[in-house]
């Protein structure tokens, strides 16, 4: 008689912890769903509320995304005197030539061109080189030139009265590659000729007209 009454407890007390536990899941369940929906609905906003004017062009071509284009020169003191005079003469002839749309400004603390000059060089093949890199809009975030010295007092014997050199490595670093027109001042063989071609001058300022 008591081991029934037991048993018969012991069901009651199974079937209200049972029931505990379901209603518990119900309401974790419940909630959970909610939170997610919640969740889904915040997502989907935050999405259509992206401004149109962050949303970054992706250009066709590299190229840089505004004007000035600023430069420094790493170490001004291992240039000697012939390289920073052509190399100013070089941003300048760009600028004139591009009827002031491609110009340079010095600035040490922005992202640009940055020059180096160097006193000796491992590789007796290169003079000079240039390098740009970009960001995945194929912007021109920043460049590297590096100028070999390596007669330190007569740079660069090949082209000592000509700024070819330089203009060719600053149109490396404005994303232009090398050309196999003889004529062209991207064609590598160190001609010494300065002038810039009519279709790269064109090209910068279709490019970089406001
Ligand atoms: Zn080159």
């Amino acid at each position: 008689m008591e081991t029934k009454e037991i048993l018969k407890k012991s069901g009651w007390i199974f079937m209200i912890i049972a029931s505990v536990l379901i209603i518990l899941f119900t309401i974790g369940f419940i909630i959970s769903q909610y939170v997610q929906i919640k969740n889904e609905n915040k997502n989907s906003t935050t999405q259509s509320y992206i401004p149109q004017k962050n949303i970054q062009k992706t250009y066709s071509e590299p190229q840089w995304g505004e004007m000035p284009i600023y430069y420094q020169f790493e170490n001004l003191n291992s240039c000697g005197k012939i390289i920073p005079e052509k190399i100013l003469r070089s941003f300048e002839k760009i600028k004139i030539q591009t009827n002031n749309t491609v110009y340079f400004e010095e600035n040490i603390n922005k992202l640009g061109i940055n020059i180096t000059c160097y006193q000796e060089n491992s590789n007796e093949e290169t003079i000079d080189e240039a390098a740009y890199f970009t960001n995945k809009y194929r912007q021109i975030t920043n460049a590297e030139i590096n100028f070999y010295d390596t007669n330190n007092s007569d740079y660069n014997p090949l082209c000592k009265n000509s700024s070819y050199i330089e203009v060719h490595q600053i149109l490396h670093a404005l994303g232009f590659a090398h050309s196999t027109d003889s004529k062209s001042i991207m064609n590598p063989n160190k001609k010494c000729n300065e002038t810039i071609d009519t279709g790269i001058i064109d090209k910068l300022i279709i490019t970089y007209k406001q």
